[in-house]
């Protein structure tokens, strides 16, 4: 075995690591003299970061076959799912999942009280909602779907292509989370007629504190702040020129490197679930591996409590779940939706594996699953 990095980190799901020519293309705006504010419009040093700004994103458009105007910075995937959900103008009846991202969840309730009605779609065992519960649902006229490509979880990749066809005549807005997929799979909003489509630059190798919103051109939304006119006034505020331009170069390197990253991390995902099956012969799989990202494993341990093990563990930087939940106290909702009692769902681990995962990290991860185990089960 080859020596791996350590620790080994198995969270990319998480977040992804900067990439390096990300870093370059970002380094050049955190120079002194990159001054401008991309906003001013009278002079040279305003120009080029302006044009700086939407050379970016043309690239954000580019990755999800999006115009450049169609495109809206925002701080992350967070405040895109909020524009997308809260955005619409008349928006009365909203369809999505009950195993969405928090940022999609937990602003329901909120428009519930304004009058807004929801219908959260439930999911099969394998965490899939289903096209024949979709097509129940989209036929009392939703004026919104937002239904997510892929989960943050447990990786498992929803039937959107599906979901789109059903949507197909009706005259609703779709919406997808994002914010997962796009560095394993390409996606394009025309193929799948979506409206809005929200994604992140730190979960595509990109910044931290930049997302973006895919909003189709004419579509009437209402911005969450008020302030300057910049970004049409859908989203006012100074853009932050080097975390636009890292996110231009994250998406233009995933257009390139997606097949590519897929096929090389999938065999990998595989390879640590033959080794932690030899371990724990009992161990289950979250969700099937036909319908799931490249670089996610969710996995349960019967038995086993899956936190009190990560503490000893060290060495390996991995989760039980969603970072966004960790301060939520209690089990996962995307794992009590799949069926699991508390008791499983608290016995469950997420690997992320991403770009730099090598064959020695996934062996030397399984190699340290077993010695724990050796130890635990005396
Ligand atoms: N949606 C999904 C599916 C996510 O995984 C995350 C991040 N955990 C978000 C939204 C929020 O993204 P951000 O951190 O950019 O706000």
């Amino acid at each position: 075995m080859t020596a791996a990095r350590r620790p080994v980190y198995l969270d990319y799901m998480a977040s992804t690591p900067l990439d390096e020519q990300v870093r370059v293309a970002m380094r050049r705006w955190l120079e002194p003299d990159a001054v401008g504010n991309p906003h001013s419009v009278h002079h040279g040093a305003g120009w080029r970061a302006a044009e700086a700004v939407e050379q970016a994103r043309a690239q954000v458009a580019a990755l999800i076959g999006a115009r450049p105007g169609e495109i809206v910075f925002t701080s992350g995937a967070t405040e895109a799912n909020n524009l997308a959900l809260r955005g619409p103008i008349g928006r009365r009846h909203i369809i999505t999942s009950a195993i969405e991202h928090p940022s999609i969840l937990d602003g329901l309730p909120v428009l519930e009280r304004d009058g807004v009605a929801v219908t959260r779609l439930p999911v099969d065992p394998d965490g899939r909602v289903t096209p024949d519960d979709f097509g129940v649902a989209i036929d009392e006229r939703p004026t919104l779907v937002s239904i997510m490509a892929a989960n943050n979880e447990t990786g498992v990749i929803q039937p959107l292509e599906e979901i789109a066809a059903v949507r197909g005549a009706h005259d609703t807005l779709l919406h997808t989370d994002a914010t997962q997929i796009l560095t394993t799979r390409r996606l394009d909003v025309n193929a799948l007629g979506l409206d809005l489509l929200s994604l992140s630059g730190h979960k595509l190798y990109g910044p931290m504190g930049i997302g973006a919103l895919f909003a189709r051109d004419g579509l009437d939304l209402q911005p969450l702040l008020y302030g300057g006119a910049q970004q049409h006034g859908l989203r006012p505020g100074t853009l932050p020129v080097a975390l636009c331009v890292g996110l231009g170069e994250a998406c233009r390197i995933a257009a390139e490197r997606a097949a590519h990253d897929e096929s090389r991390i999938q065999p990998l995902r595989e390879h640590l679930f033959a080794g932690l099956k030899r371990t724990f012969p009992d161990v289950r799989r979250n969700g099937t591996p036909q319908h799931a990202l490249a670089g996610c494993l969710n996995v349960t341990l019967p038995g086993i409590d899956a936190a009190a093990m990560l503490l000893e563990l060290p060495e390996l930087a991995l989760s039980t779940g969603s970072a966004c939940a960790s301060g939520k106290p209690g089990p996962s909702h995307v794992l009590l939706a799949m069926g699991h009692s508390p008791q499983t769902a608290h016995s469950s681990v997420r690997f992320g594996l991403g770009r730099h995962t090598s064959r020695s990290d996934i062996d030397f991860a399984v190699a340290r699953f077993a010695s724990w185990w050796a130890q635990a089960r005396h």
